[in-house]
């Protein structure tokens, strides 16, 4: 019973991500799915790329957070649009939540949707949101062995950040075990190092994102 309202939810959702991504290509923007665990520097990394992107092109960002709008906050300071959702403790986004945060918006003059999920590496994987990619944010400081314990975000993610790579000597965080599960589970995954104390990776990762817009 319970799988049969898990899919039936799941389907809906799809059903609503599509006209999401149906609008988003008819507006041409491409719309980034931004995950991981709180904590894991998501929005401190956003609010650097942010500033790399300053003058180059559109972006709008949509914040999902379980109570606050803290985040939200620090986004409003870098003088683009940027919508709140709260989840009142709901754990993810789904397709009806953006749909509606992207109402607010002004799609025509908007190039890159940046959408910063609630922090969790579980059930963001599973909603779709009518993005063109996903994209995982992992900490150093999260461990190594989180890519095999939360397969799928990693299998679902275009990209993955090593983030606070700086932190690398500080910890028994394990970089070629984990670029090898990595690559074990997503042969395509692009791997970037990032660190937002250093500014290590912050170009690379702005670049590809500005290679993504139409
Ligand atoms: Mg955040
Ligand atoms: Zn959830």
């Amino acid at each position: 019973m319970e799988v049969k309202v898990m899919k039936n939810i799941l389907g809906e959702n799809d059903a609503l991500a599509a006209e999401n991504r149906r609008l988003f290509r008819e507006k041409k923007i491409c719309v980034v799915n931004l995950m991981g665990s709180p904590g894991s520097g998501k929005t401190t990394l956003l609010e650097k790329t942010l500033s790399k992107l300053a003058g180059k092109i559109n972006v709008a960002v949509i914040e999902g957070d379980l109570f606050t709008a803290r985040d939200a906050e620090r986004i409003e300071r870098h003088n683009i649009p940027v919508i709140q959702i709260n989840t009142a403790g709901g754990c993810h986004l789904d397709a009806a939540m953006v749909k509606r945060a992207a109402e607010s918006l002004n799609l025509d003059e908007i190039q890159l949707l940046i959408v910063e999920n609630v922090g969790n590496l579980v059930c963001p994987a599973e909603f779709d949101i009518g993005e063109n990619f996903k994209a995982v944010v992992l900490s150093i400081t999260e461990g190594d062995d989180k890519p095999l314990k939360y397969p799928l975000i990693f299998k679902e993610s275009a990209v993955v950040l090593l983030n606070k790579i700086d932190l690398l000597p500080y910890t028994n965080f394990n970089l070629e075990n984990a670029r090898a599960d990595l690559q074990a589970l997503h042969p395509q995954i692009e791997i970037i190092e990032t660190s937002c104390t250093s500014g290590a990776g912050i170009d690379a990762w702005a670049d590809w994102l500005i290679g993504r817009v139409n």
